[in-house]
């Protein structure tokens, strides 16, 4: 699915990544966790093709997109790749089928059966009966559902997802990672940055980030302090 190698990146004098090499195959769930500051959301950021401005090489699906210009990379965002976000990032003024339907409206991928698509990832998300509510008319764990759903609904290749359950408490957390591991199961590859070694525990593998160097497990981290 992608490859990075030895990539790194600064913000000014301020180093956020090095040295960074990770794989991650077709058909994983990889967890990555570490505190706050150290290098998550950049790291994302570059895998989810939002951030073009590092060193090394990172090959998503063998491409390299470092190149290519905005508007390609917006629709190879919108088509090959799906973004869960901590505070769901829904349009408040549209119902939940309007929030699904919006990556289908800016897609260039044939569809035919948009009606039947949205039906079924609201379906797969738990949201049937709510597809005309607003967000606000909806619990957390129901927005991050919608928010799910909106991220599926193109079947991406790769779901990307930053501490999407770190705004539910534990009880809806662990119900948005069922729907992870079922999406999972049916062959979604998904990334998911998570500060919660419980939520983490869905992960098939998890690597861990401390000051902008990434670990593959928690020993190597404490051994570098
Ligand atoms: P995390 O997601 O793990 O909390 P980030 O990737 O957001 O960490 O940030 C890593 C480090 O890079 C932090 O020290 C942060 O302050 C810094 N940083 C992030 N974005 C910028 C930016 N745009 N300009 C300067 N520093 C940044
Ligand atoms: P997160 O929840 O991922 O830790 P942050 O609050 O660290 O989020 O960062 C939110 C946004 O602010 C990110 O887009 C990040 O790039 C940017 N950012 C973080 N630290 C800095 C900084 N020191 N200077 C400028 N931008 C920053």
């Amino acid at each position: 699915m992608l490859k990075v190698t030895d990539i790194g990146k600064t913000y000014g004098e301020f180093t956020a990544l090095q040295n960074i090499n990770l794989e991650v195959k077709d058909g994983e769930f990889l967890a990555i966790m570490g505190p706050s500051g150290s290098g998550k959301s950049t790291l994302i950021n570059i895998l989810g093709l939002l951030d073009q401005s590092y060193t090394g090489e990172y090959l998503l699906g063998n491409k390299n997109y470092q190149t290519v210009n905005d508007n390609e990379l917006s629709q190879i965002r919108g088509d090959q790749l799906g973004f869960v976000f901590q505070n769901f990032k829904l349009l408040s003024t549209y119902t939940v089928y309007e929030n699904i339907e919006v990556p289908l409206i800016y897609s260039k991928k044939v569809q035919n059966n948009k009606h039947q698509l949205i039906e079924s990832v609201i379906e797969k998300v738990g949201l049937k009966g709510k597809e005309k509510n607003l967000p606000t008319e909806l619990s957390g764990g129901q927005q991050q559902r919608v928010a799910i759903a909106r991220a599926i609904v193109n079947q991406p290749k790769l779901v990307i997802a930053d501490e999407p359950t770190g705004a539910l408490d534990s009880k809806t957390s662990k119900e948005i990672m069922d729907i992870f591991e079922k999406l999972n199961q049916d062959g979604t590859t998904i990334i998911m940055v998570t500060h919660d070694s419980e939520v983490a525990e869905h992960a098939m593998r998890t690597v861990y980030i401390r000051d902008g160097r990434l670990y593959n497990d928690e020993k190597s981290v404490k051994n570098h302090d």
